[in-house]
């Protein structure tokens, strides 16, 4: 629905690409012209990604792996965007090492593991990218995060905790970078089936049955699509949402209506 080449000219980092959302991300931006390099830890699911991203698009896109919580691996990443691509212009920070945990049993390493995968790499990866898009006075940030996470996130209390802070250094930065012709904005998605979510996420047969009843509580009735995440990524990133910056963008079917909503009145 957008134009075939809304991204043409863009290169576009996208970590976790290779799975979920952020292979969705990845084949929306290739397909819309984007030269788009996919990375996470594992160089199989990455290897395995960019045959699907021919497949489904008929165009390449790049790779390498990276974990964003390593310094030395980050500034790797940005070395081989830089020489096989030129600046990024488009970082989408979507990793994140997210998994169900009651809060009064959780440990400090489960913390921390989250924490520096979802709060850390955020920050990792856009350090390192930043300055060229200052430079240029030309750049697009895209964190993914959740709806409403000051209001905590039950069953994942560190997930919670990184995606609020997450919220405010997406403030912070579009506030600062502003005037520099970058934007920072955000994507909070409501709940999508994915790769992730049932190997993590889905621990138990209470928190699977959750998710699925959840669909009652949504009032467009349905969970997500990785296209419907993609779709709002794409919109973000482009030349479309040239004056928007600072925002985080919920994309839940109206789920998060719920809060402010009363019990049983309908
Ligand atoms: P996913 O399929 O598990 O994707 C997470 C990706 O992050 C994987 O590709 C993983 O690849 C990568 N990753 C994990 N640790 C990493 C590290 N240390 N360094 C680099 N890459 C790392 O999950 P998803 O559902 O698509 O989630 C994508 C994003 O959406 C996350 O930020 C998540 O919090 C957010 N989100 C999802 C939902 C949902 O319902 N799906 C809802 C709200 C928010 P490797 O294992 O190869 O590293």
């Amino acid at each position: 629905m957008f134009a075939p080449t809304v991204l043409k000219g863009e290169v576009a980092v996208i970590t976790g690409g290779g799975s979920g959302l952020g292979y969705a991300i990845a084949r929306d931006f290739v397909a819309l012209g984007a030269d788009v390099i996919i990375t996470s830890r594992s160089a199989d699911r990455l290897a395995a990604a960019e045959s699907r991203m021919v497949g489904e698009t008929g165009r390449m896109c790049g790779s390498v792996p990276c974990d964003v919580r390593d310094d030395d691996d980050v500034q790797r990443l940005h070395d081989y965007v830089l020489a096989r691509s030129g600046p990024a212009t488009i970082v989408v920070n979507n990793a994140a090492a997210n998994f169900f945990m009651r809060a009064e049993r959780m440990t400090r390493r489960a913390l921390d593991t989250v924490i520096d995968t979802d709060l850390n790499g955020t920050f990792n990866v856009t350090r390192a990218f930043v300055p060229a898009m200052l430079k240029d006075r030309r750049g697009a940030i895209l964190n993914i995060t959740l709806p409403l996470p000051e209001l905590g996130f039950p069953g994942f209390a560190h997930c919670g905790a990184a995606k609020a802070a997450i919220v405010s250094l997406t403030a912070t930065w579009a506030y600062e970078w502003g005037p520099h012709g970058v934007r920072v904005n955000a994507i909070a998605p409501g709940p999508v089936p994915t790769e992730g979510v049932a190997a993590h996420m889905l621990a138990t047969d209470a928190t699977t049955q959750a998710f699925v009843d959840t669909t009652d509580d949504v009032p467009l009735r349905r969970l997500g699509n990785p296209s419907d995440i993609s779709a709002a990524a794409v919109f973000l990133c482009s030349p479309l949402a040239g004056w928007i910056t600072g925002q985080n963008l919920v994309v839940d079917g109206g789920l998060y209506l719920n809060v402010g909503a009363t019990p049983g009145v309908l």
